[in-house]
């Protein structure tokens, strides 16, 4: 394992779980002080007691909730002093017929999968405008192409593509640099039913050109490649870790 993060401070939401999860023993493993954001607080701590404590924190916070952000950043800052990346990556998954798509749950995908992920970006910008740091924020291949069913989630990740471009334009000349990553069907918590679906499974599998789907681990090595100096002239780039999904027009095989 390389040591690209040793003496650098990042924040990783969504970290009690799945690619936040694994991108946060990533960035530890490499030498990071990680804080470990996420609205669920016994998971978190879970996570959390098995990586070494003099590297990691833990603050449970709500993205939807733009003062918790602005909290979740400010604890980091007290207790590791500065800030190096931040990783907008917790998001819920919901969708359903459109007419009947209640303003609720319409609501509750935007607020977490891209308020959030702004809210993210702006509590950290001071921060890493002192550090030259960088922004990754977790889209999705739902971003930059349609899913049948999942209308909030593919608006909402449309959205995320496009921020992450627009945030990568104003914030160069700060020297802040701006990735997203755009998975495919992952296997993580969000994706639990679907793992245990076999033929779901198999139909899935014979449209992804490397035919499986993803493990948390390989978005992690991708968000911390972004977030690395190895990265350093990458900037409004959504990078597809998807098995060649978005290689294909849409015809079967
Ligand atoms: P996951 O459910 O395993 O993890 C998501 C984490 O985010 C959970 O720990 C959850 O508690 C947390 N979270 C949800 N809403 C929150 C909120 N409002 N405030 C704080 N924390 C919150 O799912 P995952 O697959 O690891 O998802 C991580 C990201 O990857 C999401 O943005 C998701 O949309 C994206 N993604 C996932 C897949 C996939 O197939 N799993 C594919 C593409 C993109």
């Amino acid at each position: 394992m390389v040591d690209r993060f040793h003496g650098k401070v990042v924040i990783v939401t969504g970290a009690a779980s799945g690619i936040g999860e694994a991108t946060a023993r990533r960035f530890v493993a490499e030498g990071a002080k990680a804080a470990l954001i996420d609205r669920d607080e016994a998971s978190l701590e879970k996570v959390a007691n098995s990586l070494p404590a003099d590297q990691v924190m833990v603050q449970t916070a709500d993205v939807s909730d733009s003062r918790a952000v602005d909290g979740m950043v400010a604890a980091v800052i007290g207790r590791f002093g500065r800030l190096d990346v931040i990783v907008n990556n917790a998001g819920v998954h919901e969708g359903g017929d459109p007419a009947s798509i209640t303003d609720e749950k319409w609501r509750k995908v935007m607020s977490t999968d891209i308020d959030g992920v702004f809210y993210g970006c702006r509590a950290a910008l001071p921060h890493l405008e002192k550090t030259k740091g960088s922004i990754v924020n977790t889209a999705s291949v739902s971003g930059t192409g349609g899913d049948w069913g999942m209308s909030p989630y593919n608006a909402a990740k449309g959205a995320v593509v496009n921020l992450t471009r627009a945030l990568a334009l104003d914030l160069g000349k700060k020297g802040i640099r701006v990735n997203g990553v755009c998975p495919s069907l992952t296997r993580t918590g969000m994706t639990e039913d679907m793992m245990d679906d076999k033929k779901l499974l198999t139909k899935f599998a014979e449209r992804i050109p490397l035919g499986r789907v993803c493990e948390p681990q390989e978005v992690a090595a991708v968000i911390a490649f972004l977030a690395s100096d190895d990265a350093s002239f990458m900037t409004g780039a959504n990078v597809a870790v998807d098995g060649g999904v978005s290689a294909s027009n849409g015809q079967p095989p």
